[in-house]
């Protein structure tokens, strides 16, 4: 059995049986069974179903919200607004069955097209800090194109997860297009990743465990999508609306408690405007209310762990480079206040690695190409933020970061409609957005003949031309 635990309270929560490699390939050999009739399904049933899954979440809207808040540590607003995500991902992409359409392409004798065709099984391993969101960006999409899917949550957040297998019988799936195994990643995970009848894997999490998940891969030549670390830049220009930007700071890297993988927990900030940034930014980081997740008014809760918390706090090494900190609960449960580090440089480790909890690194920038420079001195390109009332120059930033997601005097990236993924070691590939749903189909070409003696050379035909036929 699991223990799993609730973040706020250190205390255990719930006790779950822990799947291995037995219930992984078990898991595996239903998705197996279900696939042929699944993807027979008619689009517009398959729709529908698609329909009454989002309707069937809907009604446990307040339900799954208190229970991944609960587990996950996060404030009941924000978990109530990922189930709403969740939703909404399974709406956008109930309507995808009857628009995944093929081409027709002009060639000589007959007529080819091309099909989108369903993978198979594919394979979805998910982190803990947006459990049931970022699973619905990969079920949805991949269900919609005809796949069945095994689903591993992360060890320390599988509550939400499990319900969702439930929840897919009780709209109408059939049995076995949903499977969920939770168990560790060390070994589900890697079931998944090494199993000859897995045809995609779809992961979030670090670049650590997704490098290792690329290479195991390449044994049965997966198709990978990987969604992976970020250190991703706030940047902020003398000409922007400071106090909205300084105002709008805080959230964007200390929601969620900082474990966001779009956490803008380095904000570069012109050096004209470094005081007059520093003074609103201060003021709104100490008005953070951390707290317990279930109390309407929190706006942060604990981190996920305790081996999290001790993370976090090695990247915080000394008071001389803690500039202020706003306050957090005493007692237990895996409590971290909101941390701000600065002036720092852009070489020191906590601007370079991905700490994953509520630390800011403040970094002053000169001028705009200096801005560029710091910006793109990372392995990372997730996502980031640019402010300025200056629109050529926002748009110039925006061509210039090396990121997947970026926003202009705002702070939101992450959108059901539009696509997301990472540049550099922040993965590949995209979700959400139509690019997901390409992503779980391989294309198929097939010429038909029509009139084969018409697709020999015809007498309009210069002689000296070259064949195409014979250029490979
Ligand atoms: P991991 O990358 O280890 O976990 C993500 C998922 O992968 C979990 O479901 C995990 O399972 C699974 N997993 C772990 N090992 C393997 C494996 N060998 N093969 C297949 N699947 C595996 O993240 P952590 O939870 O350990 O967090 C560590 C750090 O990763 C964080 O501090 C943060 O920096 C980064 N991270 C980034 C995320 C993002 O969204 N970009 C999300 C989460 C973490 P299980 O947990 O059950 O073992």
């Amino acid at each position: 059995m699991t223990t799993v635990l609730e973040p706020a309270t250190a205390q255990a929560m719930a006790e779950i049986p822990a799947a291995g490699i037995e219930e992984t390939d078990a898991a595996v050999a239903r998705a197996k069974a279900a696939f042929p009739r699944w993807r027979a399904v008619a689009p517009g049933d398959r729709a529908r179903l698609l329909y009454a899954l989002a309707a069937t979440i809907e009604g446990r809207h307040e339900e799954l919200s208190v229970l991944e808040a609960r587990n996950a540590g996060k404030p009941i607003s924000d978990a109530r607004g990922e189930i709403g995500m969740t939703i909404e991902t399974f709406r956008y992409y109930a309507a995808a069955p009857e628009r995944l359409l093929g081409r027709t392409i002009p060639v000589g004798g007959g007529e080819a097209m091309t099909f989108r065709e369903p993978l198979g099984v594919v394979g979805l391993i998910v982190p803990w800090n947006f459990p049931l969101t970022i699973a619905a960006w990969k079920v949805a999409p991949a269900l919609a194109a005809g796949n069945t899917v095994v689903l591993k949550p992360a060890e320390l957040t599988p509550l939400t997860a499990l319900e969702l297998e439930r929840l897919a019988l009780e709209a109408g799936l059939p049995e076995g297009v949903v499977n969920v195994v939770a168990g560790p990643g060390s070994v589900c995970g890697r079931r998944l990743v090494e199993h000859p009848d897995v045809a995609k894997i779809a992961f979030t999490g670090s670049t650590e465990v997704g490098r290792g998940i690329a290479a195991g891969a390449a044994d049965t030549i997966k198709r990978v999508t990987l969604e992976l670390g970020g250190k991703s830049a706030n940047v902020i220009f003398g000409d922007a609306d400071l106090e909205a930007a300084a105002a709008a700071a805080p959230l964007a890297v200390f929601g969620n408690a900082g474990q966001d993988c779009c956490a803008r927990s380095r904000i570069l900030v012109q050096r004209s405007c470094l005081d007059r940034f520093m003074f609103v930014f201060e003021d709104a980081v100490r008005a953070i209310r951390v707290g317990d997740p279930l109390d309407e008014r929190t706006q942060m809760g604990p981190v996920i762990s305790e081996e999290q918390r001790e993370k976090v706090a090695s990247y915080v090494p000394g008071e001389a480079v803690v500039a202020f900190r706003g306050s957090a609960p005493e007692g237990p449960g895996f409590w971290f206040p909101p941390t701000v580090l600065a002036p720092c440089s852009n070489h020191d480790r906590s601007a370079q690695e991905e700490i994953f909890g509520p630390v800011a690194a403040v970094i002053p920038f000169e001028d705009e190409a200096d801005a560029v420079r710091i910006a793109n001195d990372t392995i990372y390109g997730l996502s980031g933020s640019i402010w300025t009332r200056d629109g050529a120059r926002a748009m110039r930033m925006a061509r210039a970061i090396d990121a997947g997601a970026l926003s202009v005097n705002s702070n939101t990236s992450v959108r059901v409609t539009t696509p997301f993924g990472g540049f550099k070691q922040s993965g590949i590939g995209r979700e959400l957005g139509p690019d997901a749903l390409e992503g779980y189909t391989e294309v198929k070409s097939v010429y038909f003949a029509v009139d084969p003696a018409a697709s020999a050379p015809g007498e309009l035909l210069d002689p000296a031309a070259p064949d195409t036929e014979s250029i490979s």
